[in-house]
């Protein structure tokens, strides 16, 4: 297994994906950063070896944690993402000309380098963009301090260990919806729950007692393997139930030309299954 990238990020559960060929294998400050290329999914980006993108189906995530809060939302001109070194979040709430400025809060450095040399389908410029701000800093740090005003926040964050943990916190939800404008929403990769139930259902609880509207909603990403990935929605707003039609309307005005992302996607995606809704408490 040798020319295999094996990912154990679950006890009884591993995927493995095939290294073409390794282009990069270094530790940051933070964490040990790979890119190889697969034969299916182009160039994979590893964080200790745990898969967080690839060229092959980067957009399916991207696209469902940007265009269903901007769209529900409507009028989102500031936009906070946290973590999302790759850059690919950044492309995707770019698109939106409505949106006038953009704060990334990623951790290292090093990923954000990196990926503009190795991986420029990711972001595809968006680093080159005036309306984006990156701020180096732990997002948890920045979230405390921030003045807010975010009318949408995404948090792309690594999974629940090592950096990553502290963006999974009730302290770190807590300020993340101090940091939202009135009927802001906060969304969050929640990971795959039939492999990682008590995530969601940690962030879940949280929600519940932050938010008037506290639910989840769902993609199916090839690479985060096991199911569906759950992703936590948040928001004191009435956004989750605007019309298809709406939503259609404010499509068409975007111009948005997606790989997966559709209203009626959109809409779906927050029907669950029986086995989700029992991991909301
Ligand atoms: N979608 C991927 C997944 O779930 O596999 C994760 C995408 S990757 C862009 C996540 C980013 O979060 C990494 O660049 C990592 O450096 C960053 N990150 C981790 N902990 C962070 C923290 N506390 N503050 C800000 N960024 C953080």
């Amino acid at each position: 297994m040798s020319d295999w990238m094996q990912e154990k990020l679950h006890p009884h559960h591993a995927q493995a994906l095939k290294l073409d060929r390794v282009l990069y294998d270094s530790e940051t400050d933070h964490q040990r950063l790979k890119v190889f290329e697969n034969g299916t999914f182009g160039r994979v980006l590893t964080l200790d070896d745990v898969v967080q993108t690839t060229e092959g189906d980067n957009a399916i995530y991207h696209e469902m944690l940007t265009h269903v809060p901007i769209l529900a939302h409507g009028a989102a001109k500031r936009v906070c993402i946290v973590g999302g070194g790759d850059g690919g979040m950044a492309r995707e709430v770019l698109r939106h000309d409505s949106v006038t400025h953009v704060t990334m809060v990623e951790i290292d450095a090093g990923v954000v380098e990196f990926s503009k040399e190795y991986l420029p389908t990711l972001s595809q410029g968006a680093f080159d963009d005036p309306r984006l701000s990156l701020v180096i800093d732990d997002g948890a740090a920045f979230m405390k301090t921030t003045e807010g005003g975010f009318d949408v926040i995404i948090v792309d964050s690594t999974d629940p260990i090592g950096p990553g943990e502290v963006l999974f916190t009730d302290t770190f939800y807590g300020h993340a919806k101090r940091a939202l404008a009135p009927g802001g929403i906060l969304v969050t990769q929640n990971g795959v729950p039939f492999l990682q139930a008590e995530e969601l259902t940690n962030t879940m609880r949280a929600f519940q007692a932050l938010f008037a509207d506290a639910t989840c909603y769902m993609a199916t990403i090839p690479t985060y393997a096991g199911g569906p990935m759950a992703f936590g929605w948040g928001t004191d707003g009435t956004s989750r139930d605007t019309p298809l039609e709406t939503l259609q309307d404010r499509f068409a005005a975007a111009g948005l030309d997606p790989f997966y992302y559709t209203p009626e996607v959109h809409k779906a995606a927050f029907a669950l299954p029986a086995y989700v809704v029992k991991c909301l408490p």
